[in-house]
């Protein structure tokens, strides 16, 4: 089966959108969301509209879906925290809960998904280095793990020697997955992009012909950041969209 696996929308309706037409070119059946749904953006209603609906969801949770529903975190940056506050008032009580209802992780078959990582995944660590990816490896206990919260594209692969190597994958081209290799996978984000391409990232993961693929999938970011200034949420979470950090 062919699934779109898509992190960090980040309330970003245009950047989803472009995602979901390009994924239905590809014959997706079935999607999977790593979380932030919501947060910086100026779309999270019509954004989970969009997302709820679609076929074979599964959605785990983010760490912005998770501060929506606490008491606003005073360590927070005041811009999160008010987007935060924002964006609670924006979702109906029935989105709330389906936000708050998402596990940390989900495994199925020779997959984990998880937002930021397998170990410890309500700690939102940051996967940057192969130890990072190794620890991760070994709690999610399967072969591959999917992941975001980075907001960067990144591979990590364990060499037949047991070596852990860590790849910028290219968009476009399928990524064969050996089944004697462990893999953690950062889809990247959908709705804010940090590595200096605007273009909004996600993953085709085909389990039949034991691939992935990374697409990059350019959008009108300049709509979805007016929206944003519109709204009189911060005008960083506008500016930083047309430079992809
Ligand atoms: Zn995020």
């Amino acid at each position: 089966m062919r699934q779109a696996v898509l992190s960090d929308i980040h309330s970003n309706l245009e950047a989803l959108e472009r995602c979901l037409a390009h994924a239905r070119t590809q014959g997706v059946e079935r999607y999977v969301c790593l979380g932030d749904v919501v947060g910086y953006g100026a779309d999270p209603a019509a954004v989970a509209e969009r997302l709820f609906v679609l076929p074979g969801l599964l959605l785990v949770r983010g760490n912005h879906d998770e501060a929506l529903l606490r008491d606003v975190d005073e360590a927070l940056w005041p811009g999160v925290a008010e987007s935060l506050a924002w964006t609670r008032a924006q979702l109906s009580a029935a989105e709330l809960e389906r936000l708050a209802s998402a596990p940390y992780l989900c495994r199925e078959g020779t997959a984990t998904f998880v937002h930021a990582s397998a170990h410890r995944p309500e700690a939102w660590e940051y996967i940057w280095s192969p130890e990072q990816a190794r620890a991760c490896m070994q709690a999610a206990g399967t072969p591959l793990t999917f992941i975001g919260h980075v907001h960067v594209p990144m591979v990590f692969y364990e060499t037949p020697g047991g070596a852990l190597r860590a790849l910028s994958p290219p968009p476009g081209v399928a990524i064969p997955l050996s089944p004697r290799a462990r893999y953690v996978i950062n889809v990247g984000s959908v709705g804010q992009p940090r590595d200096g391409i605007s273009a909004a990232s996600y993953v085709i993961y085909d389990d039949n012909a034991g691939e992935v693929t990374f697409h990059r999938v350019a959008y009108d970011h300049a709509s979805a950041a007016a929206k944003i200034r519109a709204a009189g949420l911060d005008p960083f979470f506008a500016e930083r969209l047309a430079y992809g950090r």
